[in-house]
């Protein structure tokens, strides 16, 4: 069986200034544990540097929460994969439900930002998930495995790539999937991904995990970790995530 080393990705969303940052920052970097799991914070983009700084001797790594598809030019407001790699960031998300519910994104728009990310040698973590609708209509296969279906249609080479499983109804709502919903996702995401990287690539799942739920998630079988929104943070809560898993 394939070892996966597990991740845990905090989502810190347009949340915060610099003077509830720092402490949080502080926090986490001073009591994670040498556990096995890869961490990685995702700050707002502003943010970027103070974080790659703080975490330089530590083992977090650093992720942004978007990237351009584009790699430099008059695109306002947009930041390019360059640009992230200049603040030592390893990791990126695309497709956050967020970005393609509330900015529009696309599928194919998602696919050149996940290009544009790996190309630069940046880690995507690619979320997919379906509404509430769409779970109840019973379209979850569909709807994910239309979306992951973009990215890999666009891509020469899926390896190395994270994937997040993060039902658009869990997410900061306080309802979890239940581990075997959950799994059953990510189970479905597994054998839609190429042969080659099926077993290597690292599914995470995103949506109202905590403290108390984040063991029973990471114990299954192809739940390799998580996107944590809300409870990174908070430093204890976000800790208590990191080493359940
Ligand atoms: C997220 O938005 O990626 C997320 C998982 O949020 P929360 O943990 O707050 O549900």
């Amino acid at each position: 069986m394939v070892q996966r080393r597990p991740l845990v990705a905090a989502n810190w969303k347009m949340n915060g200034t610099l003077a509830t940052l720092r402490p949080l920052l502080a926090e986490v970097i001073a009591g994670l544990d040498d556990g096995a799991a890869e961490v990685a914070l995702c700050p707002a983009f502003v943010y970027l540097a103070e974080v790659a700084a703080a975490v330089a001797d530590s083992r977090i790594a650093v992720g942004a929460q978007n990237v351009s598809e584009y790699t430099y030019g008059a695109y306002t407001g947009e930041v390019s994969a360059a640009m992230l790699k200049d603040y030592n960031c390893r990791f990126v998300i695309v497709g956050h439900s967020e970005r393609r519910n509330l900015y529009a994104e696309t599928d194919a728009g998602v696919a050149a930002r996940f290009r544009a990310a790996q190309a630069a040698g940046l880690t995507p973590i690619l979320c997919v998930g379906e509404t509430l609708a769409e779970r109840e209509a019973d379209a979850t296969e569909a709807v994910v495995g239309r979306q992951l279906n973009a990215v890999l249609t666009a891509v020469d080479d899926f390896a190395g790539a994270v994937v997040a499983y993060e039902p658009v109804w869990a997410i900061g709502t306080g309802r979890t999937a239940s581990p075997e919903q959950a799994q059953a996702v990510h189970a479905f995401i597994r054998g839609q991904l190429p042969a080659a990287c099926r077993q290597q690539t690292r599914i995470l799942y995103g949506g109202s995990v905590k403290a108390d739920n984040a063991a029973t998630l990471f114990a299954m079988e192809d739940i390799d970790g998580g996107l944590i929104g809300g409870a990174s943070l908070d430093a204890r809560a976000f800790l208590d995530i990191c080493h359940a898993a």
